[in-house]
């Protein structure tokens, strides 16, 4: 069975969530097999094969973490030709997709960005995109070489299939430029309990409506029952009503969750640009003729301060 090579996003070894999509993915399209850059394989390898890994090749480098992004396409690239993998897919985030981008170019080979659905075709791997802030949708596949693919946040559930991976150490000739850029220093970003706004299965955002950052405790009290992240608007960003990190748009983060409410948002184009792939669309607002609710799946018309409260009451309700 032809391989598949998935590019696996951690920390030290912790594999996050997207890359257990991926591996979940891959599955479809052949024998999936993980590469892990940096260190970490034995705290990683645990994960990975819980989730169909048959491989896992492994480039414990310094270059990896002293130099940014080049020496990860490098290693990918040569591992790529090493291989002759028949698809190449990675996570839709800026790392993912620039790594992407410069390993189709010099495989020679063709790029698909951020897909929110992968599956097995009659000339290799189709995928489905969200075109044109999400007005359209776009099924392509790759005509040449072999198929890069970033893959968004929640395009799958991960489903686990345990398998006894081989862990393979790979040797990398880093070329001069990827030491062009060194990293000096690293901050981790401080998060609380919520899970991060990328890979959350559900995001609760609030708008302009929710007029006001203390009455983003009650957002925050939504998401934090259905266990949640919080996202918000453009506007509500920029009234200073909560951080600039949580903007869900098209200048902001791109969400596909399985649930999205939104609270207070009207749905302006650029807001439904990050959004509109999420699974399940909830909608409070208080006007019947937002556009929001044009791609709500469900929606409440009504005013948000009267409907959230009732929201959180009746989800606790259920779960004592
Ligand atoms: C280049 C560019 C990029 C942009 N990028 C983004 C982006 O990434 N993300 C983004 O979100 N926007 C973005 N915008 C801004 C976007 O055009 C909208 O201005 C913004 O999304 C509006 O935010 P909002 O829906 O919260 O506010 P509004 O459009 O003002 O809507 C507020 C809504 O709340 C409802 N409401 C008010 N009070 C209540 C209540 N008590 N209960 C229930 N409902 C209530 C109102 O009926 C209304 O529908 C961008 C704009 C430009 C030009």
């Amino acid at each position: 069975m032809a391989e598949i090579l998935v590019l696996v996003d951690h920390v030290d070894g912790a594999v996050r969530k997207p890359t257990l999509e991926l591996l979940t993915l891959a599955r479809r399209l052949g024998e999936p097999s993980a590469v892990l850059l940096g260190p970490g394989a034995d705290a990683a390898t645990e994960a990975l094969g819980r989730y169909g890994a048959q491989k896992i090749y492994v480039v414990d480098a310094p270059e990896i973490d002293e130099y940014l992004v080049t020496p990860a396409v490098d290693a990918l690239t040569q591992i790529a030709e090493r291989t002759g993998p028949a698809a190449i897919l990675l996570p839709s985030g800026p790392d993912g997709k620039e790594i992407a981008a410069r390993v189709a170019l010099r495989l020679g080979s063709g790029l698909i960005t951020d897909a929110v659905d992968v599956t097995a075709g009659p000339d290799g791997p189709v995928t489905e995109q969200s075109a044109f802030a999400a007005t359209h949708q776009v099924t392509a596949h790759v005509t040449r070489d072999v198929p890069v693919i970033t893959v968004k946040p929640n395009a799958a559930a991960p489903e686990p299939a345990p398998t006894d991976p081989v862990v393979e150490k790979q040797d990398i000739a880093f070329g001069p430029a990827s030491a062009g850029v060194r990293v000096l220093s690293r901050t981790p970003r401080e998060r609380g309990d919520r899970p991060e706004l990328t890979e959350a299965d559900i995001v609760v955002s609030g708008g302009r409506g929710v007029n006001g950052a203390e009455n983003f405790a009650l957002v925050e009290r939504v998401a934090d029952a259905l266990g949640g992240a919080v996202g918000a608007s453009r506007a509500a960003v920029d009234a200073g009503w909560y951080p600039h990190s949580h903007q869900v748009g098209q200048t902001g983060t791109q969400v596909s969750p399985q649930l999205y409410l939104a609270a207070g948002i009207s749905g302006a184009i650029q807001h439904r640009a990050g959004m509109q792939t999420s699974r399940t669309i909830v909608a409070v607002n208080k006007d019947p003729d937002a556009p929001i609710f044009e791609l709500a799946d469900h929606g409440v018309v009504g005013d948000l301060f009267a409907v959230l409260p009732q929201l959180v009451e009746e989800i606790e309700r259920r779960r004592s």
